[in-house]
């Protein structure tokens, strides 16, 4: 059966170059790289070689990359150190967040009594920058926490403009740029970010790792007890053959990037106008030219009894998508990212999220809306 993936916000598929590295790496490379003799210090050296070619992509500098096992647990990381070891007294974030972000601030809320506010979400989705500016006139310090790229409806949050005014407030800002790394140019020598997580399985590198930079200068306690690695903040022996994955996925994306990020950007718009041909009602959730250029949100024109099988029709199919407006196991429950920003009859229709890689093609779109035609 023909196999169409288009959910690569979700996961992507892996590089074969970093295949490679990796298997050089766990068949060659398996000293423990906490051990002094040379078997050790080898890995130990493929980590920090890892380590400075992440920072070099992002322009910072290597003392400022902590290996983790995803973002979830750097995002965690940053969410608690903030609260435990910086004292801030109140966070700003927003309902569309990354629930590892979003849960992640409701729980220690309480635990912590902190006082959270909820920045206005537009009705394209983006983030309301002055009412940003609001919130931080307030009293109290602060962390700020606003994703770069939204992972359901692809909105971009302008990093600039937010940072500098965080900064004019005196306020600690963290992004998750979890579908962002790999996919856009960092430099955070230019843009002072405080802390920013990064997932390698959204930039074609394995899953299991992750990296979260926390700026020279800001002190955090360890996150896992126990031993002398990533400086002692985060125990454990290190995933090397991970890490050196993800180190070749991040320099392999930035290597391609402009000839990828062109090519995308054109399957997104031939998306987009096959998809308007096809239904001339069609609407998208977020404006489509701002997006980001993998991820497009549509609400297909379609029918309630269509609305439930449609994921399973296109998987019958072999296609991958995923569905904005519902879980799993085919329970609707609503995305709270749409349940922001669309009307109720709008939240009932099929919300479809269509997420690309440099791997699809014009066929798979083809095919994609042949076989919606058939629901
Ligand atoms: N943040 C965003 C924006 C994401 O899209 C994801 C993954 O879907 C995560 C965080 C969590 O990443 P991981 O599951 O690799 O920890």
């Amino acid at each position: 059966m023909k196999k169409v993936y288009l959910d690569n916000a979700s996961t992507t598929a892996i590089r074969p170059e970093v295949v490679a590295e990796m298997t050089k790496v766990l068949t060659e490379d398996y000293g423990n790289p906490s051990s002094t003799h040379t078997f050790g210090r080898h890995s130990k050296s493929l980590i920090e070689l890892s380590r400075k070619s992440i920072a070099k992509n992002l322009n910072s500098s290597a003392q400022e990359i902590i290996f983790t096992s995803c973002a979830t647990e750097a995002n965690n990381f940053i969410i608690q150190s903030c609260i435990k070891d910086l004292k801030i007294t109140r966070i700003i974030t927003s309902k569309i967040e990354h629930h590892a972000v979003l849960h992640t601030i409701q729980i220690l809320q309480n635990q912590y009594n902190i006082d959270v506010d909820y920045v206005n979400i537009l009705p394209s989705g983006e983030i309301d920058v002055v009412h940003l500016s609001d919130l931080l006139s307030k009293e109290g310090k602060t962390l700020v926490s606003l994703m770069h790229v939204n992972n359901e409806i692809g909105t971009v949050l302008n990093l600039e403009r937010v940072v500098k005014i965080c900064k004019q407030y005196n306020a600690y800002f963290h992004t998750d740029t979890v579908q962002s790394i790999g996919k856009t140019i960092f430099n955070l020598q230019e843009t002072p970010i405080d802390f920013l997580v990064a997932s390698a399985h959204k930039f074609h590198g394995p899953k299991g790792v992750g990296f979260a930079f926390i700026r020279k200068g800001i002190v955090l306690n360890p996150l896992l007890l126990g031993g002398e690695q990533e400086k002692g903040l985060r125990a454990g022996t290190e995933s090397v053959h991970n890490i050196a994955g993800m180190a070749k996925a991040l320099e392999l994306s930035y290597l391609h990037l402009t000839e990828e990020e062109k090519y995308i950007s054109e399957l997104k718009k031939y998306t987009i106008d096959q998809l308007q041909l096809q239904y001339p009602d069609i609407k998208f959730n977020g404006n489509p030219t701002e997006t980001f250029y993998n991820i497009l949100n549509v609400i297909l024109p379609f029918s309630e009894e269509k609305t439930a099988m449609i994921l399973f029709n296109l998987d019958m199919k072999g296609i991958a998508v995923s569905r904005g407006s519902a879980c799993q196991s085919g329970s609707i429950k609503p995305s709270h990212v749409l349940a922001e920003i669309l009307n109720e009859e709008d939240l009932k229709k099929p919300s479809l999220r269509i997420s690309f890689s440099h791997y699809n093609t014009k066929e798979d779109i083809d095919y994609l809306i042949e076989n919606l035609k058939l629901i």
